[in-house]
């Protein structure tokens, strides 16, 4: 039951690079997670490190590092950082988020 309710709430995170300035914000703030690629646009990454170079490529965001991924959407002068809740899709964090 408690597991449930945690899956339930479980986020996902994902770029907008046509939105991304490049700035590296998100990088500083959750390098874990995020990173600039050679084309200077920032991208999610998976959970074994690697970079996920698709546009709008999710990957789960790890409860621990909550903070510093929303911190970094809060901040992106893009406003393209999108964490959404896994189980529907919806927007949790960021410019859809209500
Ligand atoms: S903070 Fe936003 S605009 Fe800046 S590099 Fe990251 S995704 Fe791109």
């Amino acid at each position: 039951m408690e597991q449930a309710a945690v899956d339930s709430e479980a986020l996902e995170v994902w770029i907008d690079q046509d939105l991304c300035t490049g700035d590296g914000i998100c990088a500083q703030y959750a390098p874990e997670v995020f990173e600039l690629d050679i084309d200077g646009l920032a991208y999610v990454k998976g959970p074994d490190d690697e970079l996920l170079q698709a546009r709008g490529a999710t990957t789960p965001v790890p409860l621990p590092l909550l903070t510093d991924v929303v911190d970094s959407a809060r901040e992106c002068p893009g406003d393209c950082i999108h964490v959404r809740r896994i189980s529907d899709s919806v927007e949790i964090y960021g410019p859809d988020a209500e």
